[in-house]
């Protein structure tokens, strides 16, 4: 059977120059299995229902050839930590090929596949916790409505993978619009390869920005789009709490979805201090530094696009950073709100709650989803005078809604998730996986496909870490 029938590859990134990548296979392991299968994203990717996943985790081990696959690694570069590095690339990874689905054109991408050129000192590979963290996060964010790149399977392997410990060896099969990064842009300009910035710049256009095609500004407009995606994703993760660990411009997607994260967290109680890298020392990928730390990162994306277009057109987009940013965040925060008018105080509104959250240290998560409540006369949200101040404001403030009680309440239901990824759920399946049995991966993942929903039956994953969870360290090893 072939398992790619129905599908289309189009693999418009192996048609580029050979600057862009080295074409290669990639290092199978001896005897893969499978952890974990997403058939929603299967499904979503065109994928025939009756497939079999051992089929698929074949094909993606290189036991079996695919001839419409023309896979490569990536060259780019990028500010890791904010210190420039000129020569970066997909170290373990490779891109299989890209296909083309009903919502555009989707990469599949191959983490963990073993050296490639870029490989620098490493080994190539990804061990298995880094994985499912990668596999649930994908799907945690999908489902809350963010952009991101998702998985489609895992492979796992008897394979020794050294980092502080000796661990196994898997890889990861994932999903992205593109894996075009800021850092592709960076390598060209800093290595002196301008002519190959105008020739990837068309192939982004034409792929995912095909109306700007025509259009003589037509540079300048897609770069003010990436600085609009940029900061549309950035306020989604303010405002569900999620940090991503390292937000280095090799680790931007050009397209703003979430990608390549490593240590992310999602945050508990509400701390604007939150690190959730535990290398990340100087605090530099913090949570409150992400939206200021996004905007630097559109800038060294101008830098390496300065002869490309005009100066004056892209500090124009870079000013419009901090307006897209606020305007995306209070519409977020309106909706977690169970507003639906736009008034100018309501940013001072919502920086009022959350500095309540931090000095009450109150779950982010759990206050939100039970904040519908703020709608009953007996309720017991707020505690102190701090608090009491704030539901008066807030009351006061409804007043100027045109919408009833019940529709501000079910706004509020469908905007603040009950279940995220905590840590420390990740960190449970994780240890289960490890020791041979996959079942509280899979019952993740399901449970957050469906964040919006009560699902009684799992009440307990929407509690806050139990205190041992609270001090697990997530580092870049992965
Ligand atoms: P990351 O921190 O995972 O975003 O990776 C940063 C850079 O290091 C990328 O160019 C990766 O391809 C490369 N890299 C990370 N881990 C490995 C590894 N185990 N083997 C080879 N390259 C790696
Ligand atoms: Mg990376």
């Amino acid at each position: 059977m072939d398992v790619f029938e129905g599908i289309k590859f189009k693999n418009s990134f192996a048609k580029l120059s050979n600057e862009f990548y080295t074409k290669q296979k990639w290092s199978s392991f001896e005897k893969p299995h499978l952890i974990a299968f997403n058939e929603n994203l299967a499904a979503d990717l065109g994928f025939n229902p009756g497939l079999e996943p051992e089929e698929l985790l074949k094909v993606f081990n290189g036991d079996i050839s695919c001839e419409n696959s023309d896979s490569l690694a990536m060259v780019y570069a990028g500010h890791q930590f904010g210190n420039w590095v000129p020569k970066l690339g997909d170290g373990r990874g490779i891109l299989f090929g890209q296909i083309e689905t009903p919502e555009g054109l989707r990469d599949l991408h191959i983490k963990g596949a073993g050296k490639t050129p870029y490989s620098r000192f490493a080994d190539g590979r990804a061990v298995l916790r880094s994985t499912i963290r990668e596999y649930l996060c994908g799907e945690a964010m999908h489902c809350l409505g963010i952009p991101s790149s998702r998985s489609l399977l895992i492979l796992g392997s008897n394979e020794p993978v050294f980092r502080e410990t000796t661990e196994t060896g898997a890889m990861l099969v994932r999903t992205a619009k593109t894996h075009i990064r800021f850092g592709h842009f960076e390598y060209l300009k800093h290595n002196n390869k301008k002519e190959y910035i105008t020739e990837l710049l068309d192939h982004v256009l034409d792929e995912y920005f095909p109306d700007l095609v025509e259009k003589k500004d037509k540079y300048e407009i897609f770069f003010d789009l990436t600085v609009r995606s940029t900061a549309e994703m950035i306020a989604n993760w303010q405002a569900v709490g999620f940090a991503h660990g390292v937000m280095n411009t090799d680790n931007m997607s050009l397209l703003g979805e979430t990608f390549d994260f490593g240590p992310f967290g999602f945050m508990e109680s509400y701390n604007p201090d939150f690190i959730c890298n535990h290398s990340d020392n100087s605090g530099r990928y913090a949570f409150n530094n992400q939206p200021a730390i996004g905007l630097w990162n559109c800038q060294a994306l101008a830098a390496a696009l300065d002869e490309i277009i005009e100066e004056d057109k892209l500090v124009k987009s870079l000013k419009n950073y901090q307006n897209y940013f606020y305007s995306f965040l209070t519409d977020l925060y309106r909706n977690k709100l169970g507003l639906e008018e736009k008034r100018e105080s309501d940013i001072k509104l919502i920086e009022s709650l959350l500095s309540y959250l931090q000095d009450s240290k109150t779950d982010y998560t759990n206050f939100f989803r039970n904040l519908h409540k703020v709608h009953e006369t007996k309720n017991n949200l707020f505690q102190d005078e701090k608090g009491k101040a704030w539901l008066e404001k807030f009351l006061e403030r409804f007043k100027e809604e045109k919408i009833s009680k019940e529709i501000s309440q079910e706004k509020m239901l469908t905007n603040n998730p009950k279940f995220i990824l905590r840590n420390y759920l990740a960190h449970q399946a994780i240890k289960k996986a490890e020791s041979g049995d996959f079942s509280e991966v899979e019952l993740l993942a399901n449970i957050l496909n469906n964040p919006f929903d009560e699902q009684p039956k799992y009440e307990g994953y929407s509690e806050p870490s139990p205190e041992w969870g609270k001090s697990l360290e997530i580092s870049c090893s992965s």
